[in-house]
């Protein structure tokens, strides 16, 4: 929704901006009309919209007028001209990752991600590649992998960080010892001015017009201040702040050319946006490094790994790439995260305080084994023989280093109040003096009843530290007396404070501190040269508000929840934690007054992990849209706005909010993902409970909801609703009165379904007393609409000598259609929580029983199953739902389960080989529970099978989802994005989806059954 301007710029109190301040409502209104008359590119006033722009991965909150997104390169000069007709500022934005606040500012925020993000020219034979803003780092190295090149500034944010972005920031991967920083590899660039100037940078030599004639002020300012600048610039190679003056007089220990020319490009930056509007970079690349091997060395303590750091970069000659650290707490939060512990135990010897991850590269690994060995050498000599854990092979190699980028990620994961706080975390200091640094500012963490967890680039002195604050009570202040701290540290050491994430909020009012007065003097000549009309994200990097203001700030002093009662228990949430020690409270006690929903939801620290491409990952609805709005983290964020009352009085019953929530389709990927745990399916859940409540359920609801009540009475008029799926206009009727779309088949309804075949398996006593014991939860869905894979696991399961019991409300098992059991998800998914409970209450009374005596209890719809070991335990059923839930498990499970005992080895002789190829695709909630592994093994009991999982995300069904009019254009878009080009590239292949709406969708779109594995195993069975 574009809902003009519901409310008034100048009631947020975030704002510094005089000059926005006074903008009025009819300026802003005139502006997005302006924006929306002359150019295609999406306008977004509406109070959700901008909320969800006013932050980024900072600490900060600064709602902008607007946001703009345009759809072609030439509608940001548009844009430009309106803003300065109107004197709005502009602030640009890439992907949103930023640290101190660079991208939350009042004006117009003009969003590069969606759009403007082409290759512009790639010349491989000139290494170099000719980009647009808004083109994502993963996916340029993507295309560029082809030619044997890469673009090798890799910052760990490399799947979401914009060129824009990161030439904004002038960003820093973790191999910057070997290929430097942003600034060492941009080799030109054009970008548009305030005045609406196009300004082409390059060498200067060769410059001409605009371009040459600020080359000369610039040259002629930095000329002017030699003495200052040998006496206060920083001579470290991580040095980001301010304006890059020394392009004429160089300070860095790492040149910004090679030949000692001045390329232009370098003044843009690290400029955050304050000079120009990025239109392209050329950037240089780099040869992809052929062979790599690691060296991991381990410290007993952590001085001692980071006074090894000057020695162990001292082995480079070249091959050296990457020198990082991984400190005992990234450790310990690593071994206890079931993703990441595996990899990094084969990482240790013992109980290290530390590892350094040390990377050389080059042609093959047979050149670098010697590098090993030195390494290895060097370490002995240091007095630390048998440290090194040496990894050749990649695979161990890429693992390792996928859980040293989660780094941040990791530590952020901390419940509570209290959070790591990104204010100091990049200072740079020479690595002479790493070891005392880092155990200095360890002690004024101390002192201030903190403490802060080090990782990162040891190999250019640049360690990632935040220390634990709480923003909504004292923290501000302590922010203060720490930063004040840690500066004279980097002062005494010689460093520079601001290394690598840039300046925006938390650092632009430390330029002046470390530069001087002259040269801060110098970058406002600079400003006022380029944008005399302080157009472009003004109060950054010149005139910055101090860092510790709290107006500007998303938890500031006034931030409020809004008191409500959840339908989920979030308790587990609403806690506190001790900085000191990250201890929390128990699970209650953190005065959330959305009893822990609230800070469920603040859990996201807007770090924008969720805009990752990859297939098998969160987040579908953005990977089809490239909406902020269909996002994880712009519902989190839209929530946030909602449940502190800044969208309104609604609360969680605003429609802005419900729009955001509309494309979530409940995947899970985020609870599998989100470095923070974000399960923003189970808060759709609880999101939809109060809206429904204030603004009732629509037929569609009622209809899905409600299935597994009256499935039993329907399934007896089967052969008259099936025919809705033969006739096309009743199928536009019941789109009408629906919304489910007419172009979709139903699922067809059974005469004779497994509810009334009569009583199949044994009864409750003969399970109880049974020797191979198993209880079969069968679901409304396999049930009532395709019996045949109910009749598979009943048959497969017995056919590996287990006594089978179908659980029931009959004590005799379910012969009767009554017996059937409901988990509830159906009521779940629509927001009847109440109902749910009911239905799940009733299926774990039942169950309850054999959990006690340790009898699996097994379910073939991932959905249904699984909701008893997710939302279930959530819905105040007590512990009877945690016993049931610890012995529920998919079929797929239990199978391989039992295999690994040889409980199996019966059957295995009764299946015959596969002779076909085998396609898995696994459902949403498998892949978040991580539950492909076993369905993988199960299909291999079959002799000669060798099944292939697709990489896909969200199928796009979704329960009812994609049965919608109002979702079917999106549902089809997500099975396209990998699933159903994966199933049409192999038409002779068994297709296993063990998700209803999964094979529904196959179907639907590839023309293709696809079987449950229960079916591929009844198939196979050799009688
Ligand atoms: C978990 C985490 C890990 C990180 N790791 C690293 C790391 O390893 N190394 C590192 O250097 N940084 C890191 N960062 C910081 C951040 O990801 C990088 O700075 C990244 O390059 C920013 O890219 P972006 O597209 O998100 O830019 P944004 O945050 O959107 O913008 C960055 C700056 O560029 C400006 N800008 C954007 N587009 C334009 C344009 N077209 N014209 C002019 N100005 C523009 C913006 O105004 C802003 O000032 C990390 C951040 C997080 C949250
Ligand atoms: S939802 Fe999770 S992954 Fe996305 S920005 Fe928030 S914390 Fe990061
Ligand atoms: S549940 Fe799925 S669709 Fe919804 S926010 Fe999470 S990843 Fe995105």
């Amino acid at each position: 929704m574009n809902a003009p301007l519901p409310r008034h710029i100048t009631d947020t109190p975030a704002n510094t901006y005089e000059r926005v301040a006074t903008i009025s409502n009819e300026v802003a209104g005139k502006l997005a009309a302006r924006l929306r008359a002359e150019t295609q590119g999406e306008v977004l006033f509406s109070a959700a919209d901008r909320g969800r722009y006013a932050t980024d991965a900072s600490i900060y909150q600064v709602t902008p007028v607007g946001v703009f997104v345009p759809r072609h390169a030439h509608e940001v000069p548009i844009a430009l001209e309106i803003c300065r007709d109107l004197n709005v500022p502009i602030v640009p934005r890439g992907g949103g990752t930023s640290q101190c606040g660079q991208t939350t500012g009042a004006g117009l925020v003009i969003d590069h991600s969606k759009h403007i993000r082409n290759v512009i020219q790639l010349d491989v034979e000139a290494r170099t590649v000719e980009v647009e803003p808004g083109m994502v780092l993963d996916h340029l190295n993507a295309q560029l992998k082809a030619h044997g090149v890469w673009f090798p500034v890799d910052v760990s944010t490399s799947a979401q960080a914009t060129l824009g972005g990161m030439a904004g920031n002038n960003s820093c991967g973790s191999r910057s010892i070997a290929y430097g920083n942003m600034v060492h590899n941009v080799v030109g660039a054009n970008a548009w001015l305030s005045n609406g100037e196009l300004m082409q940078l390059g060498n200067y030599g060769t410059s001409s017009g605009r371009a040459q004639q600020m080359g000369d002020f610039v040259k002629h300012l930095a000329q002017g201040l030699t003495p200052e600048l040998e006496a206060h610039w920083p001579k470290v190679m991580r040095r980001v702040a301010g304006y890059n003056l020394d392009i004429f007089n160089n300070q860095n220990e790492r040149p910004y050319t090679h030949d000692g020319s001045v390329n232009l490009a370098h003044l843009l930056i690290g400029s955050e946006g304050t000079l120009g509007l990025t239109k392209s970079l050329t950037l240089k690349l780099s040869d992809l490094p052929r062979a790599k091997v690691l060296g991991v060395v381990n410290f007993d303590s952590f001085y001692k790994a980071m006074d090894a750091a000057q020695h162990i970069v001292k082995l480079g000659d070249g091959t050296l790439t990457a020198v990082e650290l991984v400190d005992r707490t990234m450790i310990d939060l690593s071994l206890q995260n079931p993703a990441f512990a595996p990899t990094i135990r084969t990482a240790l010897i013992g109980e290290p305080e530390a590892v350094l991850l040390v990377e050389f590269a080059g042609a093959n690994k047979e050149m670098l084994k010697p590098k090993m060995r030195q390494l290895v050498e060097l370490m002995g000599d240091l007095g630390m023989p048998g440290s090194v854990v040496e990894m050749i092979d990649d695979t161990p190699q890429k693992n390792l280093w996928e859980v040293r980028k989660a780094g941040l990620n990791i530590m952020m994961s901390l419940k509570g109040d209290g959070k790591p706080v990104s204010f100091i975390e990049d200072c740079a200091v020479p690595l002479a003096n790493l070891a005392e640094y880092t155990d200095e500012l360890t002690q004024v963490f101390k002192r201030h009843g903190t403490k802060g967890t080090w990782y990162a680039h040891a190999s250019v002195g640049t360690l990632h530290v935040r220390p634990i604050l709480d923003m909504r009570r004292n923290g501000a202040a302590k922010m203060r007396e720490i930063a004040d701290e840690a500066s004279a540290l980097v002062r005494k050491y010689k460093g520079a404070y601001s290394g690598e994430h840039g300046d925006g909020l938390c650092r632009g009012e430390w330029i002046e501190w470390q530069f001087g007065p002259k040269i801060n003097e110098a970058f406002t000549q600079i400003k006022q040269h380029l944008d005399p009309l302080n157009l472009l994200s003004p109060q950054r990097i010149v005139n910055p508000p101090k860092m510790d203001d709290t107006s500007l700030m998303r938890f500031g002093n006034d931030y409020k929840v809004i008191p409500i009662q959840t339908a989920l228990d979030w308790r587990a949430w609403d806690v506190q934690n001790d900085p000191a020690t990250e201890q929390t409270t128990a699970p209650g006690t953190g005065g959330d007054a959305a009893q822990g929903f609230a800070k469920a939801v603040e859990m996201c620290n807007n770090n924008g992990t969720c805009r990752k491409f990859d297939a098998g990952t969160m987040c579908p609805s953005y990977r089809v849209t490239r909406d902020e709005k269909h996002l994880t983290r712009g519902r989190a964020n839209t929530l946030r706005l909602a449940l502190s009352g800044q969208l309104g009085v609604e609360g969680l019953s605003n429609p802005e909010l419900m729009e955001a929530m509309d494309l979530c389709v409940g995947c899970k990927g985020c609870k599998r993902d989100c470095p923070t745990g974000v399960d923003m399916a189970r808060m759709k859940v609880e999101t939809l409970h109060h809206y429904k409540a204030k603004h009732g359920f629509s037929l569609k609801d009622l209809l899905i909801a409600y299935l597994p009540r009256y499935a039993r009475h329907a399934a007896r008029w089967s052969g008259m609703l099936n025919l809705r799926n033969k006739i096309p206009l009743l199928a536009q009727l019941a789109e009408r009165f629906t919304g489910l779309s007419a172009q979709r088949s139903w699922p067809t309804w059974q005469g004779q379904h497994f509810f009334n075949q009569g009583t199949q398996g044994v009864s409750k006593e003969a399970v109880l007393s049974a020797d191979k014991p198993v209880v079969l939860f069968v679901d409304t869905f396999n049930g009532y609409f395709e019996s045949s894979n109910a009749h598979a696991a009943l048959r497969v399961l017995q056919a590996a000598g287990y006594s089978v019991h179908v659980a029931s409300k009959n004590e005799r098992g379910h012969g009767a259609d009554a017996g059937h059991l409901c988990c509830g998800r159906t009521f779940l998914a629509n927001g009847m929580v109440d109902k749910a409970r009911e239905h799940a209450r009733e299926l774990i009374d039942t169950l309850l029983p054999f959990a006690e005596r340790g009898i699996a209890i097994v379910g073939l719809e991932p959905s249904c199953l699984l909701t008893l070991r997710d939302e279930a335990l959530v819905l105040g059923l007590g512990d009877s739902a945690h016993r049931v839930s610890e012995q529920a498990l998919l079929l797929e499970e239990f199978l391989a389960r039992e295999a690994k005992t040889g409980a199996l080895d019966e059957l295995k002789l009764h299946l015959k080989p596969a002779d076909k190829a085998i396609l898995l695709h696994g459902h949403c909630h498998q892949k978040a529970f991580g539950l492909m592994p076993p369905v993988l093994d199960v299909i291999r009991l079959i002799p000669n099978a060798a099944p292939e999982l697709i990489e896909s995300s969200c199928c796009g069904m979704a329960g009812s989802f994609g049965y919608e009019a109002s979702h079917l254009e999106v549902s089809m878009q997500m099975a396209e994005l990998s699933l159903l080009p994966a199933v049409r590239a192999k038409p002779e292949a068994i297709v296993v989806a063990d998700g209803t709406s999964c094979r529904h969708q196959i179907e639907d779109g590839a023309a293709r059954q696809a079987i449950h594995v229960a079916q591929l195993l009844s198939d196979h069975l050799k009688y």
